[in-house]
């Protein structure tokens, strides 16, 4: 089943044309990875399907409901939940505060509760770290923390942008490894990654997208194999 399906998405800041009509799927259950070079437009589609930039054309359509131009805080709502690049977490709130926030829209108090014990035990840097303030915690850390908290709203799509965006391999290694067993609870990804070698090998599909235009799409194990993407975006 179809869980997000854009169609000729377009969005524009000032006479920049960012997204010049993009179309993609993502069915429930899939882990679909963007990959890109820098300035391509993977940050604004992650942005405009989390209801965050305006959309000047084309429509994005959630569960079978246009959710075009909806705001953020609907998004949520609906089960969009979005993990931005740069980890923007609340700085002056404490780790769990964080939590506590990302669950802004749930009112089930023992539910959310027992989900913060549930990500403490996915990562268990954050547990130990729960009482100090979110802007004092390394980079990873942070990241992690971006992570939980969008799944604190508990998601039917995590929209993940760049969760490996400079941490150490080993960080990268544990992010990953989270990816890979939400994927096999079942979570709708879609992921924007540079380290694309590794998006990839977790992809069900992936986009290749340049410039604010698609223009190459295959599973994950096609594009791997694929010489303009390894050429351009593998290093081979
Ligand atoms: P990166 O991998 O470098 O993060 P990206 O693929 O995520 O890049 P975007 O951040 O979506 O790219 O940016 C796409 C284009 O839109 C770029 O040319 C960028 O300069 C421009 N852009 C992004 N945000 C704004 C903004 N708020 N105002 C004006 N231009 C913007």
């Amino acid at each position: 089943m179809t869980m997000l399906a854009i169609e000729g998405l377009k969005v524009r800041y000032g006479a920049v044309e960012a997204l010049k009509g993009i179309s993609l799927e993502v069915g429930q259950g899939e882990v679909v990875t963007l990959i890109g070079g820098n300035g391509a437009g993977k940050s604004t589609l992650m942005r405009a399907i989390g209801g965050l930039v305006k959309v000047a054309g084309g429509a994005i359509r959630f569960e079978g409901r246009d959710i075009t131009g909806i705001r953020g805080h609907d998004c949520v709502r609906l089960g969009i939940g979005h993990s931005p690049e740069g980890r923007l977490v609340f700085g002056d709130q404490s780790v769990r505060d964080n939590l506590v926030l990302g669950a802004y829209a749930r009112r089930d108090e023992d539910g959310i509760a027992s989900d913060i014990a549930r990500y403490f035990a996915v990562f268990p840097r954050l547990a130990e770290r729960q009482d100090q303030l979110a802007g004092t915690l390394s980079g990873g850390e942070q990241q992690m923390l971006a992570i939980a908290r969008a799944l604190m709203a508990r998601p039917k799509l995590l929209l993940l942008d760049e969760p490996s965006l400079g941490l150490a391999p080993l960080i990268v290694r544990e992010v990953f490894a989270v990816i890979r067993r939400l994927r096999e609870e079942g979570m709708t990804i879609l992921l924007v990654e540079q380290m694309a070698n590794q998006a990839l090998a977790i992809a069900d599909r992936a986009y290749v997208i340049e410039t604010g235009a698609i223009t190459l799409e295959g599973t994950g194990a096609e594009l791997l194999r694929d010489e303009r993407v390894r050429s351009a975006y593998l290093g081979a």
